[in-house]
Formats: structure tokens, C-alpha cells, sequence
């Protein structure tokens, strides 16, 4: 099969996707033939996400969404089914992390912003998008290398990376047969939410040591395992993660 083609016909959404993991995940997804709605936070930076793609030659449109507003969500959803009449791929991809704390120095906004925006919304966003999900859909929730060890610098929200595999395994069960739910835990990658430690030579280099890559892990990579977990190519695989980090250490 042409691997070009391989999402052909389908309509993809990717949230926080106007730089970064999720930017790089759109992009994969259009140019293997999907129809992409890439949404953020800031018009500015969906219009020139949106610019970007279409410059590639893919079909795209942008929809302002911080995923934590229940109209932006509506909007989104919405918007997207307007134009493309369906949807075949969800990317819950937004985070946050906004405390290096310990957990239990973390005060009660800052654990329900971390639930909220790592959580919440990707069930709130799916329970706006069930009923225009076709048969064939994938659902693909993003969570991180640091759910399976929460570490000191990132315990809280690693927690909610750990939620999500079980939110994974959970919807999994509650969208089949129709719909697959898959989850990838992507290890290191230099993007602006992890300048904290990939800009600092020695925690780099702590962290290419940890791989059995000996590398941090690249926005494509992370695209790569994306368009997989969304083609047909994964089509017997559902409520499972997938570990993209160069061999760190996660599970058996
Ligand atoms: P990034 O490069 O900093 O990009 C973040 C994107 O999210 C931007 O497009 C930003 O645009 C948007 N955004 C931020 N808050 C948002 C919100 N509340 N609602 C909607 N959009 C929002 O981040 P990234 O590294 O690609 O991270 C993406 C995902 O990968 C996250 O789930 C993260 O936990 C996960 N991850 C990352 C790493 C890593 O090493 N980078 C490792 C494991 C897991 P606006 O500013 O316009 O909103």
C-alpha cells in the first residue's frame, strides 16, 4: 500500500497544534492525505500554523481552542464538522504543566488546572465529537514517558499521564467496535514545554543517556507512531500505549 495515502478521505483533529509534537502530528496526518483542523490558544498562532500547512500543499483549517473552555470546544467540533461533515481522527494532545512542586506542597488550583487541561478535556472534547465519529475512527491521546515515573520535577503531572492509560484502556472498551483508542507516551522531545530541561546541557545529557538511543526523541517521531496509531495500518490495535522514547526505561 502507498503510505502516502494511507489517511485519504479522512478528517483529523489535533488539538494544541500550532507548534510542537501536535504541530508535527498535523502535518504528518495532511500530508499522508487527511483533511487537518489544528487549534491553540491564539488566533495568531492558528492562522500561521494554518499558513504553514496549506503552503505544503494540505488541506487545513484553524480553529481557536483552548481546550479548557467549553465553547472553543463547541467550536471546534463544530466548525470542523461544518466544513468537512465528519470526523475520523481525534488528537488530544494539550497539556499543561505548571509546578515543579511536590505533591503535596501543590495547591488546589494548580492540581485542577493540571486535571482540567491533561484530563478533563480530552474526555469533554470526545463526548463532543462522539456523534460525528465514523466507523473506522482512531482516537489518540498523548501522554508522556514520565506517567509510567512521575518524577520529583513533574510528579503531579505525571499522574495525569498516568491517568490517561487508564483513560485510554477505559474508552477503549466504551467506543468499540466502531472506534479505536490508542495513547502514545513520547519520551524526551526539545520543544518549548520541555526548555526546562532539554536546554540545559547536563539534564540533556542526563536524559540521551537514559535512552537506549542516546538521543532525545524528534517531533516526527512522535508524528510517525501518530499517523500509525491513525491508519488502517493499526486497525487491530485499540486501547493500547505506545512508547516513543528511544528505549528509556518504561515497562515491560
Ligand atoms: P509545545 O511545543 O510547547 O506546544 C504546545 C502547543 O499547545 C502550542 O501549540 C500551544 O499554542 C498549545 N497550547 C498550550 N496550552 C493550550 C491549551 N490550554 N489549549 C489549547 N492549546 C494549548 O508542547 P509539546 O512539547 O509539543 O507538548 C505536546 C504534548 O506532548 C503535551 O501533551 C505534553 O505533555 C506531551 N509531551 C511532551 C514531551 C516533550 O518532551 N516535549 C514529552 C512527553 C509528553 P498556544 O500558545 O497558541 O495555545
Amino acid at each position: 500500500m502507498d503510505a502516502k495515502g494511507r489517511l485519504e478521505g479522512k478528517v483529523a483533529i489535533v488539538t494544541a497544534s500550532t507548534q510542537g509534537i501536535g504541530f508535527a502530528i498535523a502535518q504528518r496526518l495532511g500530508l499522508e492525505g487527511a483533511a487537518v483542523v489544528v487549534s491553540s490558544r491564539k488566533q495568531k498562532n492558528v492562522d500561521e500554523a494554518v499558513e504553514m500547512l496549506r503552503s505544503k500543499g494540505i488541506e487545513a483549517m484553524g480553529v481557536v481552542c483552548h481546550v479548557s473552555n467549553p465553547q472553543h470546544r463547541k467550536d471546534l467540533i463544530e466548525k470542523t464538522v461544518q466544513k468537512y461533515g465528519h470526523i475520523d481522527i481525534v488528537v488530544s494532545n494539550a497539556a499543561a504543566n505548571p509546578t515543579v512542586e511536590n505533591i503535596l506542597d501543590t495547591k488546589e488550583p494548580v492540581l485542577d488546572k493540571l486535571w482540567e487541561i491533561n484530563v478533563k478535556s480530552s474526555i469533554l472534547i470526545l463526548q463532543d465529537a462522539s456523534s460525528y465519529l465514523r466507523k473506522g475512527s482512531s482516537i489518540i491521546l498523548i501522554s508522556s514517558i514520565a506517567g509510567y515515573l512521575p518524577q520529583a520535577s513533574m510528579a503531579m503531572y505525571g499522574v495525569t499521564k498516568t491517568a490517561l492509560f487508564g483513560l485510554t484502556k477505559a474508552l477503549a472498551a466504551e467506543m468499540s467496535p466502531d472506534t479505536r483508542v490508542n495513547c502514545i507516551a513520547p519520551g524526551f522531545v526539545p520543544t518549548h514545554f520541555a526548555d526546562f530541561l532539554t536546554k540545559n546541557a547536563a539534564i540533556r545529557k542526563t536524559i540521551e543517556d537514559q535512552t537506549l538511543l542516546k538521543r532525545l526523541g524528534t517531533t516526527e517521531d512522535m508524528a510517525s507512531a501518530a499517523a500509525f496509531l491513525a491508519s488502517d495500518d493499526s486497525s487491530y490495535i485499540t486501547g493500547e500505549t505506545l512508547v516513543v522514547a528511544g528505549g528509556m526505561p518504561s515497562r515491560l
